[in-house]
Formats: C-alpha cells, structure tokens, sequence
C-alpha cells in the first residue's frame, strides 16, 4: 500500500530498500539506545531479515544490553550512521534505525519499550519554546 519504504546514511554510501512494512515500530528508552543514537531514545523498526535488501559496506559493533543479550549494532564507516541492529534474542528479525529513513513519516510508533529509563522530561518536550528553525541567539 505504502510506496517501499527506502533509506540510507549521511554520506549516502549505504543504501536499503524494503519489501513490507514494519511488523512493529518502538521508541526505545534503553541505556544503550540513548548512547547508541546519541539522543535520548530511539525509534526502532522491526522488520523480517529477508525484507530488507541493504547495499554498501557497515560497521559492526557488538554489545551486551541491558537485558544481558549480545548485540550487534551495524552502522556506515564513513559517515557513522547508525543503520540497523539484530540479536540473537530475535533471530530472523532487524531492528532498523527510523532516523535513516529517507521519509520517517511513512512510520508510526505503536509502543514504547524500556520506559523504567524513560528521561522525566521527554514527555515534557512540548512544553518547551518552539521555534520552526534555528533559535534566535542573543549575542
Ligand atoms: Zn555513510
Ligand atoms: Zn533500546
């Protein structure tokens, strides 16, 4: 229904293109999502390994989470996005980055996982001054 959902790195050397819609989109509050994404949760995709066709060189990275399961974070050398995930956990199954997505509002989170590490003021974040650019700065 959808067109195929594509996406990529920064310095466009890693391309993926899938083949269905996600089974599941997450935020995730964990420890090693925040470092991982270098924010304060991560939007995940869960897609079949066989419906994602990735094409370029990645970096793994391999860490024990939280829940004590190895995993392994894949990202582009070059540029340092970060791509998708797997663990043996879920065999079968990669959790994709949202934010590589070229057009992340063909997505939408369903749930929300880890939320013990949830930072208090992520639901706060629409209480805050907005601006649709850059913040004025006071010099
Ligand atoms: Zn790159
Ligand atoms: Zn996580």
């Amino acid at each position: 229904m959808n067109n195929k959902l594509k996406g990529g790195c920064l310095c466009e050397s890693v391309t993926y293109q899938c083949s269905s819609e996600p089974e599941a989109t997450m935020l995730c509050h964990c420890l090693e999502c925040q470092k991982w994404t270098g924010s304060s949760y991560a939007t995940m995709c869960l897609f079949e390994d066989k419906n994602i066709s990735i094409t370029g060189k990645l970096k793994e990275f391999k860490v024990t989470t939280d829940s004590g399961n190895l995993m392994s974070k894949f990202f582009c050398p070059e540029c340092g996005t970060h791509i998708f995930e797997s663990s043996a956990w879920l065999p079968n199954y990669t959790a994709l980055a949202a934010g590589s997505l070229n057009d992340q509002s063909l997505i939408k989170p369903s749930a929300q996982c880890w939320t013990k590490r949830m930072l208090p003021w992520v639901k706060e974040t629409h209480e805050l001054p907005a601006f649709e650019e850059n913040p004025p700065i006071n010099t």
